[in-house]
């Protein structure tokens, strides 16, 4: 499960695998209780990170750029920031650790 940046609110992302890695293929709205319920809480998100050609981005703020936290692992939409303040545990770091994420532009 992922969650929105600007507004604090959680979205579910569709991944599929592809080519050792990830690509998320689809965003989309999700509550918090929903999100227990099937399970999209206990989603890990390990290695590369693509996007596919028709991802829609956040759900939320139209974001298309993400990063996974490197404190909770949870993937959060991403502004261009050099520091980045996780809305789930509220960990502040400066965006490195999700070079694995950065990859738009390569790799197709
Ligand atoms: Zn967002
Ligand atoms: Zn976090």
């Amino acid at each position: 499960m992922a969650m929105c940046e600007k507004i604090k609110e959680p979205f579910g992302i569709t991944v599929d695998s592809r080519d050792g890695g990830y690509a998320f293929v689809w965003a989309f709205k999700i509550k918090k209780e929903q999100a227990k319920r099937e399970g999209y809480d206990k989603t890990h998100v390990r290695g590369a990170v693509d996007y596919d050609d028709d991802f829609n981005g956040c759900p939320h703020c139209g974001a298309k750029n993400f990063y996974i936290c490197s404190s909770c692992g949870r993937v959060v939409c991403y502004h261009g920031q050099k520091v980045v303040t996780c809305p789930n545990c509220g960990v502040s770091s400066a965006l490195q650790s999700a070079a694995s994420v950065d990859l738009s532009g390569g790799g197709f």
